[in-house]
C-alpha cells in the first residue's frame, strides 16, 4: 500500500511539473485529489485495511495530499507569471485608471456649517427635531391655536389634520425647553417644507432656529448677537435694523434688516433702492410658549430668533434664483 502511495505520488508531481497551462493543472488536480480523485479513493478506502496498518497507511495519504497540493499551488504560481497580467478581451487591467473629478460641499451646507460655527463660537450648541411633525408642537405649542390667522402665513403641506411636514424650525424650540431647563441656549439648523415656488421660495428650504432663555435675557442681548452674527456672517461693519413686526410666539417681535450687501446701502435693484435687506425674524419668546412648557415666566425670559440659509447663500454669493441651488446643474455649482 505504501509502495503505491509512493508511485501515485511520483506519478502526480511529475504530471502537475509538466503541466503547459492552467487548464491542463486543474484537470490533474481533479483526477489526483478532486472527490472521485485517485488519492481520496484510497484514503476513504482505509477502513477496509487490517487495523494495525490504518494509521500508517492514513499518514502518509495525508502527507501525499499535502505534497501533491504544495506542488499544484507552485506550479499555478509559475505559469501566471508565465503568462503575464491576465488580458480579458477589450479590458486591459495594466491600464491606469480614470481619476474622478473631486468634490466639494454644496453652497447651502457650507453656508449652514458658517452659520452654525458662529453661534457655536458664542456658546449655543446645535438641537435638532423632526422633519414630520405634529401640528401640536409647529402651530398649537407656539401659541397659534388652529383658527388663528397666523396659519395662513404658512402654506403648510399636511400628512393628516394632526400630522404636517413642519413650515419651520420653530417646533424645536418646543421640544427643547420640554426636556431642558433654563440656562438654554440652542440653534436649531434643518429643513423645512411650504407649498411655496417661485425665484425667491422653494418648497423645501432651510432654517436655522436661535433660542436663549435664562434669568434677565432682554431685548438688547438679542440685538447683540444678532448684530455680531450679521457681521461674521457678511462684513465687519454691516449695519443692522431692527424693525417692529408680528410674530405670535414672540413679543416683542422684530425683522432684521441688513445694509444692503450689494449696494453697501446706497441703493440698488437687489434691495428695490431702500438700501436694507430683510434677513431674520426675532423677539422675545411669548410668555404664554414659555408657561406651555412649564417654565416660570417670573423667573425666567428668553429671545428667539429664525433666519433662512438660501437667503443667506443668495446674499452672500450673489444669485438671483433660489431654485439654481436645487437644479443640480454642475456648471452653477462648480462655481463654489
Ligand atoms: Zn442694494
Amino acid at each position: 500500500m505504501e509502495d503505491r502511495l509512493r508511485s501515485i505520488e511520483d506519478k502526480a508531481i511529475k504530471a502537475v511539473r509538466q503541466a503547459k497551462d492552467q487548464e491542463t493543472l486543474e484537470e490533474i488536480k481533479v483526477r489526483f485529489l478532486g472527490r472521485k480523485g485517485i488519492l481520496t479513493g484510497i484514503l476513504k478506502g482505509l477502513g477496509r485495511l487490517p487495523r494495525q496498518e490504518r494509521p500508517k497507511v492514513g499518514k502518509l495519504a495525508n502527507e501525499v495530499k499535502v505534497r501533491i497540493e504544495r506542488a499544484v499551488r507552485q506550479r499555478l504560481k509559475a505559469l501566471e507569471k508565465e503568462a503575464g497580467p491576465k488580458v480579458i478581451k477589450g479590458f486591459d487591467p495594466t491600464l491606469p485608471g480614470r481619476t474622478l473629478p473631486r468634490g466639494h460641499l454644496h453652497p447651502i451646507t457650507t453656508v449652514l456649517h458658517k452659520v452654525c460655527s458662529i453661534f457655536e463660537r458664542l456658546g449655543f450648541s446645535i438641537a435638532e427635531g423632526p422633519e414630520i411633525e405634529l401640528d401640536f408642537y409647529n402651530f398649537e405649542a407656539l401659541n397659534i391655536p388652529p383658527d388663528h390667522p397666523a396659519r395662513d402665513m404658512q402654506d403648510t403641506f399636511y400628512v393628516d389634520d394632526k400630522v404636517l411636514l413642519r413650515t419651520h424650525t420653530s417646533p424645536i424650540q418646543v421640544r427643547t425647553m420640554e426636556v431642558m431647563k433654563p440656562p438654554i441656549r440652542i440653534i436649531a439648523p434643518g429643513k423645512v417644507y411650504r407649498c411655496d415656488s417661485d425665484v425667491t421660495h422653494t418648497p423645501m428650504f432651510h432654517q436655522v432656529e436661535g433660542l436663549m432663555v435664562d434669568r434677565e435675557v432682554s431685548f438688547a442681548h438679542l440685538k447683540g448677537i444678532l448684530t455680531h452674527f450679521a457681521q461674521e456672517i457678511f462684513y465687519r461693519d454691516t449695519k443692522v435694523r431692527f424693525r417692529p413686526s408680528f410674530f405670535p410666539f414672540t413679543e416683542p417681535s422684530a425683522e432684521i434688516d441688513i445694509q444692503c450687501v450689494m449696494c453697501r446701502g446706497g441703493g440698488c435693484r437687489v434691495c428695490s433702492d431702500t438700501g436694507w435687506l430683510e434677513v431674520l425674524g426675532a423677539g422675545l419668546v411669548h410668555p404664554q410658549v414659555l408657561r406651555n412648557v412649564g417654565i416660570d415666566t417670573e423667573r425666567y425670559s428668553g429671545f428667539a430668533f429664525g433666519l433662512g440659509i438660501e437667503r443667506i447663500a443668495m446674499l452672500k454669493y450673489g444669485i438671483n434664483d433660489i431654485r439654481l441651488f436645487y437644479d443640480n446643474d454642475l456648471r452653477f455649482l462648480n462655481q463654489f
